[in-house]
């Protein structure tokens, strides 16, 4: 996601300095007109919806001390060096945040999987009842590059009618398929959550295929062939398998032409927003043009197309990476504002989203030691244990 993050946050810091665009609108003629109230046409739609959708229906345990929660996942994606720093007396103990205030599910790159350290800590996390789960890019894996040289037709056909390796790959050729059912077979024993929940993006901000059987298909369709080609592979090692279509930059709108294989669930990440209000204020415009009614109305058709019960949002709130322009040595106070941060649940919770993860990333010992213990972690976890639908 870095690439196009990057930008992301170069852009909306200068769209927010140049005039308005973050205020509320003054009149009727926003280009966002009629989509102000949205928020509020959620609760009849849901039970319009009510008894569709239902695949992948979660049972309550009884032995969960945290079952009456509303938010089922109350989950964090950050880097290894972030949560794992025995040595540093700047180190943040986020098992101990998890067993203390509720967090319950961790997406943690870079580390050595096959190392003793990873699985000691994994099973530290066990035993406070942390999942584990690995939401990483991954189709440089799944279509590997050098497969180009001698097949060509596997990979995506840029808009001037030539085959490119640069991302991503042509949906249509039942030989790049077969490459991606292959490796996600392997891919899928050593990438193996401890949740059931697989995430095996997309390339980060990656073009599409424009090839005559493609063209008029849409990223989101796109992602979502490969999405059900992976799936197949997963639940021949893992039945109770699920695979996330992540809805993010070119994929964020719904697909229209390809329907999802069962278990598949929406992974809704708002990247373009702005932090600074919450996405009930939907007149707010993010970057690119995109307005938190335009983020709200792509939720909603996403919603018609997967089961609300399994989407899950991947947000940014805590995420100093992004509001560091992904310079480590170079840390900026993450803009945490708990009144947003709640406000967003609410909206959430509105339309059904149940499971819900935020990047933390470097929010690790350097971080502590520019600016203190990040409070925030505290009562982003409390939010998400303490929240109950009204
Ligand atoms: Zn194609």
């Amino acid at each position: 996601m870095i690439i196009k993050r990057i930008l992301t946050v170069l852009s909306l810091a200068l769209v927010c300095s140049i005039g308005n665009s973050c205020g509320e609108p003054a009149g009727n003629g926003s280009a966002i007109s009629g989509w102000e109230k949205m928020g509020e046409k959620t609760e009849e739609e849901e039970e319009e919806n009510q008894g569709q959708n239902n695949q992948g229906q979660e049972t309550t345990d009884p032995e969960d001390p945290y079952a009456d929660c509303w938010f089922k996942t109350r989950g964090i994606v950050a880097g290894w060096g972030d949560v794992y720093a025995p040595y540093s007396s700047y180190k943040i103990d986020y098992l101990e945040i998890a067993k203390e205030h509720g967090l319950n599910t961790f997406s943690i790159y870079g580390p050595d999987r096959s190392s003793q350290i990873w699985k000691d800590y994994m099973a530290e996390g066990a035993k406070v009842g942390v999942k584990f789960e690995f939401q990483e890019h991954m189709m440089s894996f799944l279509l590997p590059r050098n497969l180009f040289s001698t097949h060509p037709e596997y990979f995506r056909m840029n808009k001037s009618g030539v085959r490119v390796e640069d991302a991503n790959g042509c949906p249509s050729s039942e030989g790049a398929l077969e490459q991606v059912y292959l490796n996600a077979k392997r891919l899928g024993e050593s990438y193996k959550p401890t949740n059931h929940r697989y995430y095996f993006w997309l390339d980060d901000g990656g073009d599409i295929c424009y090839c005559p059987k493609c063209k008029d298909y849409s990223a989101s369709d796109q992602a979502l062939i490969f999405e059900n080609t992976i799936i197949k592979a997963l639940k021949e090692l893992d039945p109770d398998a699920l695979l996330a279509h992540l809805a993010y930059n070119n994929t964020t709108n719904a697909p229209k032409k390809v329907e999802p294989a069962e278990d598949i669930f929406l992974e809704f990440a708002p990247f373009h927003r702005d932090w600074s209000h919450p996405l009930s204020e939907t007149w707010t415009e993010g970057n690119s043009g995109w307005t938190h009614a335009k983020y709200l109305k792509a939720l909603q058709e996403n919603l018609k197309v997967f089961p609300k019960e399994t989407a899950q949002v991947l947000e940014y709130w805590m995420d100093d990476s992004l509001f560091s322009g992904w310079n480590q040595s170079n840390l900026k106070p993450v803009p945490w504002n708990s009144k947003v941060f709640l406000d967003d649940l609410k909206t959430y919770a509105k339309y059904g989203i149940r499971h819900i993860t935020c990047y933390c990333a470097y929010v690790g010992p350097g971080y502590v030691q520019k600016f203190g213990f990040p409070d925030f972690l505290i009562e982003y976890a409390d939010g998400l244990r303490d929240f109950r639908k009204e």
